[in-house]
């Protein structure tokens, strides 16, 4: 079946039909430009083999798009307004089931197992901004098998999942993100392809999802652990924040040494390291712990 939403004049007639009113506290933005859709979809190399997750359909407009291409759609929807929408604009859509749920709280590891017998699936959406971190980082870290996560998200927070050391964006998340995946921004997408407005600039970013870790950590959590306690104080050096951290424990005589070893003077700062960096720094004082 054909999509028929994606543009403002049948958005309009959906919503006035529904009586439907936006809720600010869901980060709702609908999609009304076709290009943009087709970008998304095009980018999320969907075929028909595959099961994606898409988190917040709002009335179902992405959803048309992804059952056409996909084998199998599930889709997670908070509002429960949006239900009987999503009932009316996917009739016909075969291959879709919604679940009325926060995303947050679904367990999709298990959800994959179910529903794709434990194959990688590809989640594909436009984000409700105000959970992007949780939501992502919540995918890498119960190790959902995901072969791809392409989504709209802030202009500004996938800047920060892409780029490297040195630039003022880079930070916790951008680490996070490129241990788990190799991100690329796909386009940048201005306030007018959405209804209602968002004050922001968007981006659609693809993070493919690495088979193994592009670095060798002996302890994840530590890592993560050193990479948060190096930004928590940003502007300071490296070594006051791994001391002053109330996460970590170890004396300055060890962390001044796990510093030395990376070759870089005793002034360094979190900011200029990069993941291979951080995994020598977490495996050097993983191993000095007594
Ligand atoms: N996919 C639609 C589109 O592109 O037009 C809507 C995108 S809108 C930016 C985000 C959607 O996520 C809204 O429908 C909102 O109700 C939903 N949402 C917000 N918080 C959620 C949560 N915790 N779990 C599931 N859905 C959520």
């Amino acid at each position: 079946k054909e999509p028929t939403l994606g543009n403002p004049q049948n958005t309009i007639a959906v919503l006035q039909k529904y009586n439907f009113m936006f809720q600010k506290k869901f980060g709702q933005n609908f999609l009304i430009d076709t290009h943009v859709l087709d970008k998304i979809i095009r980018s999320a190399e969907i075929t028909s083999g595959d099961m994606v997750l898409e988190i917040g359909p709002g009335i179902g407009t992405m959803t048309q798009y992804l059952a056409q291409a996909a084998g199998k759609v599930i889709a997670v929807e908070i509002d429960k307004a949006l239900i009987p929408i999503l009932e009316d604009t996917l009739e016909g859509f075969e291959n879709v089931t919604v679940l009325n749920e926060d995303i947050l709280k679904v367990d999709v590891a298990g959800l994959a197992q179910r529903e794709n017998g434990g194959r990688p699936i590809k989640v594909v959406a436009n984000l409700p901004y105000y959970i992007t971190t949780p939501i992502i980082m919540g995918l890498f870290e119960n190790h959902v098998p995901v072969k791809s996560i392409t989504v709209m998200v802030q202009k500004e927070v996938a800047e920060r999942m892409q780029v490297g050391p040195g630039t003022k964006d880079y930070g916790a998340l951008s680490l996070a993100v490129q241990y788990y995946a190799k991100p690329y921004i796909v386009a940048n997408v201005p306030p007018n392809c959405f209804m209602p407005r968002p004050k922001v600039g968007s981006a659609v970013i693809r993070l493919e999802r690495y088979e193994n870790p592009p670095v060798q950590v002996d302890d994840e959590k530590l890592m993560f652990k050193i990479i948060r306690a190096s930004f928590n104080q940003r502007r300071k050096t490296l070594a006051n924040g791994l001391k002053n951290s109330p996460e970590l424990d170890y004396t300055k005589e060890q962390v001044e040494a796990a510093i030395d070893s990376l070759g870089k003077g005793a002034s360094v700062r979190g900011e200029a390291l990069t993941l291979e960096e951080f995994a020598t720094l977490s495996n050097y004082l993983g191993r000095s712990k007594v």
